[in-house]
């Protein structure tokens, strides 16, 4: 089968591809620092997921929530960490990360770099949930992710 030249996206430029907007990554803006989303792919009927890339800048951070649907992270640029449930990881280049259903996450790039990745999802899902006041302050006491964690 010839793949046609429109089933490609190129490559544009540092961490950017042709025709695709960068936008910044949630409207509401407290919640999280430097961070910018770009949807790479649409779903499809026979595969209905997203492909987005998210870039956080040096000792930026995501917001800490969580959700129904489940990611599916690659990371391609810079490192940091990633607290996923109870615990805290590094993260550098063409690691995985696998996000599951209703588990708390929050990405922080490392303080001298940026952290990017690629992240699939489900093209239908629910809202992301932030913590209640009672469980944030659950979360500020709990070892080990008390000290990395910003709500
Ligand atoms: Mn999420």
């Amino acid at each position: 089968m010839r793949v046609r030249k429109s089933m490609i996206l190129y490559r544009e430029g540092d961490y950017t591809w042709e025709g695709v907007e960068v936008h910044p990554y949630k409207e509401d803006g407290t919640l999280f620092k430097s961070v910018t989303r770009q949807t790479l792919a649409k779903g499809t009927p026979n595969l209905p997921v997203e492909l987005r890339y998210f870039e956080v800048g040096p000792g930026g951070h995501t917001t800490f929530e969580r959700h129904e649907h489940s990611h599916l992270v690659t990371v391609v640029r810079g490192s940091g960490q990633v607290l996923v449930g109870e615990s805290v990881q590094n993260l550098g280049f063409l690691d995985v990360v696998q996000i599951p259903s209703m588990t708390w996450h929050q990405f922080r790039a490392a303080e001298d770099e940026p952290l990017g990745f690629l992240c699939v999802v489900n093209e239908i899902r629910d809202r992301p949930q932030r913590p209640t006041p009672e469980q944030a302050e659950e979360i500020r006491r709990a070892e080990p992710i008390k000290d990395f964690v910003r709500l």
